[in-house]
């Protein structure tokens, strides 16, 4: 519990990450400097907490294994298409495979329902073993908004090594936080004074 207090403080929000859940999936996962990493959704529990969060799932969704190993695993593929759409370059067809499939899998529409005495509604069903179903919709369904919206030209990597977060540009900021551009200029003022002496 101390390791995931510590990692979360490691990881605030990049820019762009509150409106976009698939954003912030990718960032869930960062190599800190030392070579160690932290992953928010490394156990069923973190993953619970990082999706309640979010308002992705209700509290205590009693999550498993397998949930969690399919949000890494979706994690992967919206990665991978984030750094093709920075690179400019293809994306892999199997990453674009797995964002529809995750949007196509259930229903996102408000059913229509009856109540006998009020009548007519509708409501978004979330029966238990549909909670992780309808999360992984929800954050493909944002990264195909993310990728196609005006917002993908403001979408880069994160400039400071080793990490491997992603954000949106505001201005010229090209780091996902304070930390990292700290890191940052402390590279480029050790890289100034190694090379005059
Ligand atoms: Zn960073």
């Amino acid at each position: 519990m101390e390791e995931f207090v510590r990692e979360e403080a490691a990881l605030p929000a990049s820019p762009g990450e509150a409106e976009h859940p698939a954003l912030a999936l990718v960032n869930s996962a960062v190599t800190l400097p030392g070579g160690h990493t932290a992953d928010l959704l490394g156990t069923p529990a973190r993953a619970e907490q990082w999706l309640a969060r979010r308002g992705l799932a209700p509290a205590a969704a009693g999550l498993a294994e397998v949930c969690a190993t399919q949000l890494r695993a979706l994690r992967e593929q919206v990665r991978s298409l984030l750094a093709s759409r920075v690179a400019g370059q293809p994306a892999l067809p199997a990453a674009v495979t797995a964002v529809n499939d995750a949007m196509t899998r259930v229903s996102t529409a408000p059913l229509l329902l009856w109540d006998e005495k009020t009548g007519p509604y509708r409501a978004t069903p979330h029966p238990t073993t549909a909670i992780v179903e309808h999360a992984l919709a929800a954050i493909a369904a944002d990264a195909a908004d993310l990728l196609t919206s005006p917002d993908a030209a403001r979408l880069t990597a994160c400039a400071s090594p080793p990490c491997n977060r992603f954000l949106l540009k505001h201005g010229r900021r090209q780091w996902c936080s304070t930390r990292c551009g700290d890191r940052a200029r402390a590279a480029r003022a050790y890289a100034r004074r190694t090379a005059t002496e």
